[in-house]
């Protein structure tokens, strides 16, 4: 792990570019004065992958006259069932579709959604391969897809756009990496005098291979750079004290709690109290990076139970939910012939309805009281079933 510390005789002084501080340009160049007045995008696949950023955004958008307009290309729909046990797709969506323009309110900022589906397919390679194929599917092809992020950058005609780092999406989550690599390639499309600056968060968010005192740094609000690497990192110091009294890290506190269905019992007394040095936003320009570098296979994930591979995780959380709420109904869910969710006897009711999806392996069997009970929790049930179905080869 390469030490923050560094670049600390840098960095102390504010946000500043490393790759501008040679002696020969000796005028630092500080991000947030190069932001003042300008037209900002967030580009990001959920509407909770803002919240690193919103102390840049605060500043900005709140004291320096920029416009912060937030985009995002999923729907988010798979993340209710983990936090808060909802399997509704549509009914996850609206929520979180709100949280993000409470999220972006902080900022004054507006809010758009591109509406394409929530993948959480493997956290590596082929899994980004995967998920831009499945877009692709659904969007008329690369070149749709594609066109549908130049059309937002020529909508928003913005100065500078932020995304998450393509070569690893943070968290290596194949959505943020997909998303950001279409935004490149749309910028690519522009005329070179039309594109804009493009920034990517750089923070290291892959708990399972962070030493525990990293992991537990983190839990104080500490931010890490991708590790082992030369990238040459612009730093946003988030612990300035802005104008309005407020410090810049406590913007990401408000952006955190705007998101509940993320982070339930978010307590209302958090603070962030990381080391200072440790309180550096990092992040990395497009023009400085090779955006299709792959730094998410080395580690290995694949202990990771997505999407495009095993229904484990969503047999058990359908059994898991049923359980708690006792729902008046009966499931077995099965793959490769192994039982992978089960609730309640498929007999003890009357009305049964069985889905097959040989090319699979998957069945799914519901039984409840009337065959419209049956058939709404079949329909229920099919949707994230359809997701692991329906991932491509
Ligand atoms: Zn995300």
């Amino acid at each position: 792990m390469r030490s923050l510390l560094i670049f600390l005789g840098v960095f102390l002084l504010g946000a500043c570019d490393r790759h501008a501080t040679t002696n020969e340009q000796a005028t630092q160049v500080d991000l947030a004065d190069s932001l003042r007045g300008q037209r900002l995008l967030f580009l990001g696949a959920h509407p909770d992958d803002e919240w690193v950023l919103m102390p840049i955004f605060a500043e900005a958008c709140l004291i320096n006259g920029a416009t912060c307009h937030f985009t995002i290309t999923t729907s988010a729909e798979l993340g209710c069932m983990e936090t808060m046990g909802m399997i509704d797709f549509d009914a996850c969506a609206a929520i979180r579709k709100q949280e993000l323009a409470t999220s972006a309110a902080i900022a004054n900022g507006s809010t758009e959604f591109l509406g394409w589906q929530d993948l959480f397919y493997a956290h590596d390679g082929e899994g980004l391969r995967r998920n831009l194929v499945r877009w692709e599917e659904m969007n008329g092809g690369r070149e749709a897809l594609v066109e549908q992020v130049v059309d937002l950058l020529q909508r928003n005609k913005p100065e500078v756009v932020f995304g998450i780092d393509p070569r690893h999406g943070s968290t290596c989550n194949p959505n943020h990496r997909a998303t950001s690599l279409l935004l490149v390639e749309a910028v690519n499309r522009l005329p070179v005098e039309d594109r804009p600056r493009v920034l990517f968060e750089n923070t290291y968010t892959v708990f399972e291979r962070m030493t525990p005192d990293m992991a537990e740094a983190v839990d104080h609000g500490a931010m890490f750079p991708w590790p082992d690497r030369n990238d040459p990192d612009i730093f946003f110091d988030a612990t300035r004290i802005l104008p309005n009294g407020k410090r810049a890290i406590d913007y990401q506190l408000d952006a955190l709690r705007a998101h509940p269905s993320q982070f339930p019992g978010f307590p209302d007394d958090a603070s962030i109290n990381a080391d200072p040095e440790q309180l550096l936003i990092p992040l990395v320009d497009l023009a400085d990076i090779d955006p299709t570098e792959e730094l998410c296979t080395p580690l290995g994930l694949s202990e990771y139970k997505t999407l495009d591979k095993t229904l484990t995780f969503v047999g058990r959380k359908y059994a898991e939910i049923a359980e708690k709420t006792n729902e008046p109904h009966a499931f077995r869910l099965t793959h490769d012939g192994e039982v992978v969710g089960e609730y309640g006897s498929l007999t003890s009711w009357p009305h049964s309805l069985q889905s097959d999806f040989p090319e699979k392996g998957v069945s799914l069997i519901v039984a409840a009281a009337t065959a419209a009970e049956a058939e709404a929790v079949q329909s229920k049930y099919l949707q994230y079933v359809m997701r692991f179905i329906e991932a491509p080869a």
